[in-house]
């Protein structure tokens, strides 16, 4: 397939050493959170402890990458000139794990989506070394 390359112009993520295995799973396609082999909970952003039990046994395991819309709102005016495709959909997701992430929903009309709706997540390589994680609605 011949796609049209045009550089991508939105801010890009900085890892940290906290988030930094959750962007490299994003490169790999796969959904990854930090969870506390302690207290055996998920939680999202990443962090050097759990927000739980504050513990520092933790470890990154793949999830599901299914959820639903825990709440959304469409943007219609661009904050600025870099985000001048409008409208989009911010929204969180509640993840099936539990944690809610900040992020787009793609692959629909923004007037479809509705809090409570399921949608599972999607991987889009901006550039050769960052991969966005968003979500789509489930067929
Ligand atoms: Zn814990």
């Amino acid at each position: 397939m011949n796609r049209e390359k045009t550089e991508y112009v939105r801010p890009l993520p900085t890892p940290s050493p906290d988030s930094r295995p959750f962007w490299d799973a994003a490169r790999r396609h796969e959904l990854q959170l930090p969870r506390c082999r302690d207290c055996d909970q998920f939680f999202f952003y990443p962090r050097h402890l759990c927000p739980q039990c504050l513990g520092s046994n933790l470890e990154w395991q793949r999830v599901s990458g299914k959820g639903t819309v825990y709440s959304f709102t469409v943007v219609r005016r661009p904050p600025n000139k870099l985000f001048a495709d409008v409208p989009y959909v911010l929204a969180i997701v509640e993840l099936a794990e539990g944690p809610r992430l900040t992020t787009n929903i793609v692959g629909c009309a923004p007037e479809a989506v509705r809090c409570g709706a399921p949608v599972t997540v999607v991987f889009e390589d901006v550039t050769p070394e960052v991969t966005l994680v968003k979500f789509r609605p489930e067929p």
